[in-house]
């Protein structure tokens, strides 16, 4: 059994249209996050810039939360500015939803794999694992990976997933040995 691995290799980018200029794309940059406290509630943003104009928006990330429901190693992270918390929070889905944005994965991620041995014992098994929640096409991602095409792919790969539907959790395929 081979295992591929998708990762990002950055962060994406958002699709959240600009008031200002109407572009339609947004970076979270280095990553910087808004504290604001009042009393005992606090609002926590995540701030993004726009691609074209760098107005800065604020994307909520906590509204009014009472301090004490907030975990104190997670409030000192968005102090700092923490990465992993950066990326953490804007891979959140809850937080796209809510701010009503998409993320934008072109160019933000690779698949691993190991070196191809597709020439020993068919078939061959393959583990895609997502170390990242990007959004792939399995029938895309398998010719990238074998380096088949597409219509190889949909005449050699065995699997109980829909390989034309976009998704972003792990799956098993077989490849069946060719002609
Ligand atoms: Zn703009």
């Amino acid at each position: 059994m081979l295992s591929w691995v998708v990762r990002r290799t950055r962060l994406p980018l958002l699709s959240l249209r600009c008031v200002d200029c109407g572009s339609e794309s947004a970076t979270t940059g280095e990553g910087r996050f808004r504290v604001n406290a009042n009393g005992k509630l606090l609002d926590v943003w995540l701030l993004v810039r726009c691609v074209s104009c760098d107005r800065t928006s604020k994307l909520t990330v906590h509204e009014r939360a009472p301090v004490r429901s907030l975990d104190p190693a997670e409030l000192h992270g968005y102090r700092v500015n923490d990465p992993e918390l950066v990326a953490s929070r804007l891979l959140d889905p809850l937080l796209a939803r809510r701010n009503r944005f998409a993320l934008d994965w072109t160019g933000a991620w690779r698949l691993d794999t190991p070196p191809a041995r597709l020439d020993e014992a068919w078939p061959v098994q393959v583990d895609v694992l997502f170390e990242d929640p990007v959004p792939v096409r399995p029938d895309r991602l398998i010719a990238h990976g074998l380096g088949l095409s597409r219509n190889e792919v949909l005449r050699r790969i065995k699997g109980d997933i829909p390989l034309r539907r976009t998704t972003n959790a792990g799956f098993t395929f077989t490849v069946m040995a060719g002609d």
